[in-house]
């Protein structure tokens, strides 16, 4: 596990922070009368904490719009003036990040194509040497934990302590209703490992629809996330990126003020004393779910023996497929999910594999 991170205490970062910590804003800045117009309707909303636009677009194909490019930040400037609202935009090079500086962003984002390339996070981190600022750090675009937190650490070598993750899904080859698969095990591990790392959630780049804004942010906020970053428009049919997953700022508060905001933690000591009770239940039948693993693992490893010994395959397909048919089929009665049974079986399986190929390549009998 790598070291703890340096986090500056969120109460004392530039700006507000404080719970929930909402950013919104047009997926990209394309005139100053859709910059103003969206900054002025979200800050009528008062659920803002961070005006967003994007100037320099990472697109995947050359054609499409690819940002206004650094005139756009003098929109920002005045979005932030005329409201009062700080301002963040996506920085990918050096010369993003001097010309962000020089116009007064507030904060700067890292994006999922600039993240999965440790170069470019590098050039930023350069950039940013000696320079105060709040930096946050969207997830790599592959699901790979390591290059999130490498570039966390990029930036933490250059001297920024207010950093923050935002997590905005995966690339995945699987079709899926997510534009960018949600893999939540990957922020849980995120924040398992590093719980100092203030971390938030982008549903617009999750959802690529509008439907799923609001399911994916009281996900986030359910798995205690601090904050969501969710696209607006004031006419999202005609933006010039990414129209379908943006809304006009009025659905926007709707979205903000259906999310039902939980605690980590009940105030009244006879909730979470009811809370223990359950759980020490959990811990029993979990040590008991262990138990009866090993005791399985060690019938596997006798049947291993048994092969080795009359020289049989570890591999049967024909048991195996039995196994798994029977036990997807049980599961599935008691309410599990294909998937959940489905990866359950084929570690389990793995797992057995590997035990009998070590009895078969012991020199013991
Ligand atoms: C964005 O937030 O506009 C953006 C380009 O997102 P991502 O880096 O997550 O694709
Ligand atoms: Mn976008």
């Amino acid at each position: 596990m790598s070291p703890k991170f340096n986090i500056a205490p969120l109460q004392d970062w530039p700006i507000d922070t404080s719970f929930p910590f909402i950013i919104s804003g047009p997926c990209s800045a394309e005139s100053e009368t859709q910059v103003l117009a969206t900054a002025h309707a979200l800050k009528a909303t008062g659920k803002v904490s961070l005006l967003r636009a994007g100037i320099w677009k990472p697109r995947t194909r050359p054609n499409s719009f690819e940002g206004i490019g650094a005139p756009a930040l003098e929109w920002l400037a005045l979005a932030k003036e005329e409201t009062g609202l700080p301002i963040t935009t996506e920085v990918a090079k050096a010369a993003h990040v001097e010309a962000c500086l020089k116009a007064g962003v507030d904060v700067l984002w890292i994006g999922a194509r600039t993240t999965v390339n440790p170069f470019s996070v590098q050039e930023i981190a350069d950039a940013l040497k000696g320079v105060d600022i709040p930096v946050i750090v969207k997830n790599p675009i592959n699901p790979d934990l390591q290059l999130w937190i490498g570039a966390l650490e990029r930036l933490q070598l250059a001297g920024i302590h207010q950093l923050m993750a935002m997590h905005r899904g995966f690339s995945s080859s699987q079709k899926s209703v997510y534009r960018n698969d949600p893999m939540w095990e990957i922020p849980i591990a995120l924040m398992s490992q590093h719980p100092e790392v203030p971390i938030i959630c982008d549903p617009s780049h999750i959802s690529g629809k509008r439907e799923l804004l609001l399911p994916v942010a009281q996900k986030a906020f359910d798995l205690g996330m601090l904050g969501v970053m969710i696209e607006s428009h004031p006419n999202p049919e005609i933006a010039l990126s990414d129209k379908e997953q943006q809304v006009v700022p009025s659905r926007f508060q709707e979205i903000i003020e259906s999310i039902h905001f939980r605690r980590a933690h009940s105030q009244d000591i006879n909730q979470e004393e009811a809370l223990a009770t359950l759980r020490s239940r959990i811990d029993e039948i979990d040590k008991g779910v262990i138990q009866l693993l090993s005791e399985r693992m060690e019938v596997a490893s006798e049947i291993g023996k048994f092969k080795k010994k009359h020289d049989i395959t570890i591999l049967q397909l024909e048991r195996w497929i039995e196994i798994f048919n029977t036990r997807s089929e049980q599961a599935i009665s008691l309410g599990f999910s294909k998937e959940f049974i489905t990866n359950y079986l084929e570690h389990l399986h793995k797992e057995s594999i590997r035990m009998q190929t070590e009895v078969m390549n012991s020199t013991k009998d």
